[in-house]
């Protein structure tokens, strides 16, 4: 069971840890600060470096397909991971550039949620874009979408997670805006995202702490994806740094 630390605190950058078990899905930690692909999020990449000083690239991360509750931390392509088997301390460090992306992108997603009172069916949030798609068949404005964008950023809402008894989620249906996902069962509580005065779903991904830290993020295409289906693609408006 690998310990998640980045679902309390997203802003994490690096822990030390201790490798459980190294197999073809990749190096499991007992903790670590590598967010594994998943609710339309991308998983993290960074290093992994032993005591011996090996190091190891990260090009992904995923939950462990064949180990329940372990995150696999999968090795870039030629990387030997002779140097990380069971019991290696290492210090675990994601690539902070991409995941800022990852975060900033992902929060900009829930102030779309809240732009767009529609159902969501599908979600993808990479470095280089973000994409939700919507279940409406009306049109939307392109324009409008990013001064709305625009609007909740220069805001500066506070952005929290806490989380919640299952039974208060069943009680709320309507705060799941995703048909496509549903929260996990069966532990017992659920992991809400909060925007002060905007949104407020279930949600285990990674966030920016203010919508003030989204930064300049625009609508760069909006698609008729099919009858039932509007695609909205989200770019950042300022060249990639580094
Ligand atoms: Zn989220």
């Amino acid at each position: 069971m690998t310990e998640e630390l980045f679902r309390e605190d997203a802003s994490l950058l690096a822990c030390e840890a201790t490798v459980l078990a190294c197999d073809e899905a990749g190096v499991v930690l007992d903790r670590t600060v590598f967010y594994p692909l998943g609710g339309g999020q991308a998983g993290d990449a960074g290093t992994l470096t032993a005591a011996s000083g090996a190091v190891l690239q990260v090009a992904d991360t995923r939950k462990h397909p064949g180990r329940p509750g372990d995150i696999a931390h999968v090795p870039a392509a030629g990387q030997d991971v002779a140097a990380f088997p069971a019991g290696t301390r290492v210090v675990a460090a994601i690539d902070a550039g991409r995941r800022r992306a990852h975060m900033r992108f992902h929060t900009a997603t829930h102030l779309l949620c809240a732009l767009v009172p529609h159902p969501v069916n599908g979600c993808s949030i990479t470095a280089g874009y973000a994409r939700l798609d919507f279940h409406m068949n009306e049109p939307l404005d392109k324009e409008a979408l990013s001064a709305g964008i625009a609007r909740l950023v220069a805001e500066a809402h506070p952005v929290r997670h806490r989380w919640i008894g299952e039974a208060e989620l069943d009680a709320n249906p309507q705060l799941v805006r995703s048909m496509s996902v549903q929260p996990p069962r069966g532990l017992g509580r659920v992991r809400v995202l909060e925007i002060d005065a905007v949104d407020l779903q279930p949600c285990g991904g990674t966030h920016v702490a203010n919508t003030a830290d989204i930064g300049p993020v625009i609508v760069t295409k909006i698609e008729k994806k099919s009858a039932m289906t509007r695609r909205v693609v989200l770019g950042f408006a300022e060249p990639a740094a580094g």
